[in-house]
């Protein structure tokens, strides 16, 4: 019979954490069993270059742990949370100096598109303002939509590739571009079924909410989550690897916040063979290779747009983000790779000694890469930034092995537990009704391996405990 607890979650990344604060909200008692000696596993901040400079490992920028219709609820501010919103969310640079900003205000954005003003109002408009109808229905499992109307017309824009997307949508080469950024994030090739979804997802949070990130380093957005937490009175243990469910206190609910290959090492669960197989054809999406820097002054971006933004979207034609994001898996990568860049430090001083900046960027790369890419990265920043070399004090490098020695989960550097194509998108593991459960009637899987995948917006983890409490405390709900 279960005795201290509830549930016990496994791993305190985003999603392990906002199921444990769900079921500690319904008044059952939690504890979180982490492998690492610090939680929040691809949300934390280290100093990885000099003393003083604090370099988010994982994720840097959240604007789903803003929009998540979870997180946004929870008191986090009132335990230290700071959000920063830069003037300009994202922008890209082009060779010729100039760059497109996309601001939150959508009618500025579309303003500087030119000719493709119009359609581009056409495009977002009508996603801005379903938003908030939309924003539960894609953001989890899939099932009967609250919101069927909006939803479908959503569908009817995310269906496609990003590339017919923007052939469809706009005339000029630099507007597709620049839709390309966000689109690329999906770790998708641009002519892949539904690559389209992720641009218009991220860029409606960035007309909504614009990008923000958490003053001092993500790492404060998994501090703030723990300590709401702790006063719920759940309970964190650090440093204890599981591998046997046998080996943790007995409770009525196992939550994994697992990828399936390391579920499926897990000894003592109850899965059928039949499961197992199922889960052995889990596909893992593409790996990243991971820089950060310590600079001696802000990277010196030849666009103000740019120097205004946090997050800068490199790949300076239509043709080189197409390539560099197919190639990838095709195990190729090419010279012009699309780098994604964050800069907190100037809008945030509290993450570098005075005057001194960080910045942070990423490629994708094929899974379990070795190769190190550190100078095409910074080649590719040279081109929008002259003089970025030069403003370097010290860099770090992680390849995908490194990633994952990191935190398990970042199985060949996949930052999105698992591959986010059409197959695995919606029905992440499997295909099954409830994809949060398992065989085992009290294992539970809530990483970004479930809907609705990879970001930190602690969806997986909300609807894996709303699975949990239906099946085991339904007079709670
Ligand atoms: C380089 C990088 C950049 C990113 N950028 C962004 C970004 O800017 N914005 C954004 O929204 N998202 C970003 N992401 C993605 C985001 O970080 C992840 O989607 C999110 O962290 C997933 O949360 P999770 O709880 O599912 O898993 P994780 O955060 O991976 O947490 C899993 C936890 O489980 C623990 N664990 C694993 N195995 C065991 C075990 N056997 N026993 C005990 N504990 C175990 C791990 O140590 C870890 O702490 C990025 C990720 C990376 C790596």
């Amino acid at each position: 019979m279960p005795g201290k607890y509830d549930a016990i979650i496994i791993g305190s990344g985003s999603n392990g954490i906002a199921a444990a604060i769900r079921l500690q909200q319904k008044g059952l008692q939690t504890a979180i069993f982490e492998q690492a000696a610090t939680p929040g596993g691809a949300t934390r901040t280290r100093e990885l270059t000099l003393p003083g400079f604090k370099h988010d490992v994982g994720s840097a920028i959240l604007p789903l742990g803003l929009a998540s219709p979870f997180f946004r609820d929870l008191p986090l501010q009132d335990y230290g949370l700071e959000w920063i919103y830069p003037e300009v969310a994202y922008a890209h640079p082009f060779d010729d100096g100039t760059a497109f900003a996309c601001y939150k205000d959508l009618a500025k954005t579309a303003s500087q598109l030119g000719e493709d003003e119009r359609a581009y109002l056409k495009l977002f408009k009508p996603l801005v303002r379903d938003w908030d109808k939309l924003n539960n229905d894609l953001l989890g499992p899939l099932g009967i939509p609250e919101h069927p109307w909006p939803f479908m017309k959503f569908g009817m824009k995310a269906m496609p590739s990003a590339r017919m997307l923007v052939d469809h949508y706009f005339k000029n080469d630099r507007t597709k571009v620049f839709f390309y950024g966000s689109a690329a994030h999906s770790t998708l090739p641009l002519t892949n079924i539904a690559s389209a979804s992720f641009g218009l997802v991220l860029s409606t949070s960035a007309h909504k909410y614009n990008w923000p990130f958490p003053k001092g380093g993500a790492g404060n957005f998994t501090a703030a989550l723990l300590d709401h937490y702790r006063e719920l009175g759940g309970e964190l243990v650090l440093n204890q690897l599981v591998s046997d469910v046998r080996d943790l206190p007995n409770a009525y609910a196992y939550l994994f916040d697992l990828t399936p290959r390391q579920l499926l090492e897990i000894k003592g669960l109850n899965f059928s063979s039949l499961y197992r197989k199922r889960m052995e054809f889990y596909k893992y999406g593409a790996g990243v290779f991971k820089m950060d820097w310590a600079l001696s002054e802000p990277i010196p971006f030849k666009s103000e747009k740019c120097r205004k933004a946090a997050t800068v979207h490199i790949g300076f034609t239509k043709e080189e983000i197409e390539n560099s994001e197919k190639e990838i898996h095709q195990k190729n990568t090419t010279d012009t790779p699309f780098v994604l860049v964050a800069q907190h430090t100037p809008f945030d001083s509290s993450r570098a000694p005075e005057g001194k900046h960080t910045a942070w960027a990423y490629i994708h790369v094929p899974n379990g890469s070795t190769t190190d890419f550190s100078e095409v990265i910074e080649n590719q920043i040279e081109r929008a930034a002259p003089g970025f070399k030069e403003t370097i004090l010290a860099r770090s490098k992680m390849n995908t092995h490194d990633l994952q020695r990191f935190n398990p989960n970042l199985v060949g550097g996949d930052i999105n537990g698992g591959k986010q194509d059409i197959t695995q998108l919606f029905t992440r593991p499997i295909a099954k009704l409830s994809p949060y459960s398992t065989p085992d009637p009290r294992a539970y899987i809530c990483s970004s391996s479930t809907p609705p995948g990879g970001g930190v917006h602690g969806m997986c983890g909300f609807h894996a405990s709303e699975k949990v409490l239906k099946d085991h405390f339904r007079d709670l709900n």
